[in-house]
């Protein structure tokens, strides 16, 4: 069955198929839920552990590799400000799509207060609400300009130690990028080589983790099935999910739009190219562990000039999050019309405003989303502390399914980005794939 002819976006596929089978059949047997976590959820966790591994040294390799290959820092400029630039217009067209979602549906208008009350008593003082408002509180009281302070390490060694900073290591990498261009090229050919070669093994080491991909998303899955929430809480949810989900849709037809026309690429040919990517970011729920297979997806099979994808996958994944600012836009509202809390057009704005700032400050890790959530309800201002713990409460049985696809969205506008960027600049070729096993002969 996993034989080499079959796409990998296939065998992903049965992967997730049988892993979700899997994870119901293991929910009807009592001993299946602890099985599963006891004996198949380190597969999943080892899997995603080795992505984050080397998403680190692959962006310190192929980012110092596109500066070095730029050869002019004013190009630099232009691949930085166009990007950042339209990853800021696709965030509020993904803003606006979810108000639109929302407020035509209108899906909180129909919840009782029986489900009110119901979530309420299941949630509260659940682990992962409380500590979501905790996260925010202590985000909320950062200054205006703490985003830019935190984004220069004093330290590149605890930079380089946590997932968590790559923005720092982006900045360090540019910084000592730039001076490497200003050095004569004969002093410098051997960090470069050095670097390239990294790159190199790096990208390698991707196409071998992802030989586990289909057997880890099994286990990743079955994991998600066994944890989550009992069928009549998520129905409650369900016409909100389903808000979302819309919203979410629309998003994926806006960025094939963009592919066909901007691009001149047909979008099904890069949804193909994309799959593998994903279906992990899927899987995962992280824009972070699934950047390392992002960056291979777009430079290998896509033909993204590196000196253009180097930089702005990296720098998206940390700051373009498209999916999670619609959740947040669809959210927010949809609690304000459960709690019967009246929403201006104004206050709506404000939505728009806070959900890209918070898209920006979200980290690229599971549950994210939902921390800025809490902020996005206290910059509107007309929820009590209690609302905004209530309001937490009412989506938290759903944020897990929710998470997966704003993600997959995440992902897929990082690399409809940089493919605009790429055509932009000349810098789209064609697309030079390469196995896990080509140069085997060399061992
Ligand atoms: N899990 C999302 C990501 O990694 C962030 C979020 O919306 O929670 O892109």
């Amino acid at each position: 069955m996993f034989s080499k002819k079959i796409p990998l976006h296939l065998k992903i596929l049965a992967g997730m198929l049988i892993g979700l089978v899997f994870g119901f059949i293991m929910t009807q047997i009592s001993w299946g839920k602890n099985f599963t976590i006891d004996w198949i959820k380190p597969f999943g966790t080892i899997f995603v552990n080795l992505l984050k591994l080397i998403a680190i040294p692959l962006i310190v390799a192929s980012l110092l590799k596109g500066i070095s290959d730029l050869k002019d820092i004013s190009k630099f400029a232009k691949i930085g400000g166009r990007s950042i630039l339209i990853y800021v217009g696709t965030t509020v067209v993904a803003i606006t799509i979810g108000l639109l979602v929302v407020n035509i549906i209108k899906p909180g208008n129909g919840i009782s207060q029986k489900t009110i009350d119901t979530m309420t008593a299941t949630y509260a003082g659940n682990e992962g609400v409380t500590s979501k408002l905790m996260t925010a509180d202590s985000q909320a009281n950062s200054g205006p300009l703490d985003f830019i302070e935190n984004m220069i390490p004093s330290n590149l060694f605890a930079a380089l130690g946590n997932n968590g900073s790559m923005l720092q290591v982006i900045f360090f990498v540019i910084f000592f990028g730039i001076a490497m261009l200003l050095v004569p090229d004969e002093r410098t050919k051997t960090i470069k080589s050095f670097f390239d070669g990294l790159n190199d093994i790096v990208l390698k080491m991707v196409d071998l983790i992802m030989l586990t991909a289909p057997f880890a998303v099994f286990a990743l899955l079955a994991t998600v099935v066994v944890s989550s929430e009992s069928p009549e809480i998520l129905m409650a949810l369900i016409k909100y999910a389903l808000t979302v989900t819309l919203g979410l849709g629309l998003m994926i037809g806006f960025y094939l739009t963009l592919v066909g026309l901007i691009v001149k690429r047909n979008p099904w040919w890069f949804l193909k190219q994309l799959a593998p990517a994903q279906l992990l970011a899927f899987t995962t729920s992280s824009s972070a562990a699934t950047l390392p297979v992002t960056m291979e997806r777009v430079e290998e099979h896509m033909g993204v000039d590196k000196e253009v994808s180097s930089f702005v996958l990296p720098v998206g994944a940390t700051i373009n999050m498209d999916g999670t600012s619609l959740y947040q836009a669809v959210a927010a509202v949809f609690i304000a019309q459960a709690l019967l809390v009246d929403l201006t057009f104004g206050d709506q704005l404000v939505i728009i405003l806070t959900a890209l700032m918070a898209s920006i400050g979200s980290a690229a890790v599971p549950g994210a989303g939902m921390v800025m959530l809490v902020i996005v309800l206290q910059a509107v201002g007309k929820f009590t502390p209690e609302e905004i713990a209530i309001g937490l409460t009412l989506i938290f049985a759903v944020d897990r399914p929710l998470d997966m696809l704003r993600t997959t969205i995440n992902v897929t506008g990082d690399a409809t980005v940089s493919l605009i960027v790429a055509k932009s600049l000349g810098k789209l070729k064609e697309p030079k794939p390469e196995n896990w096993d080509d140069y085997t002969k060399n061992i």
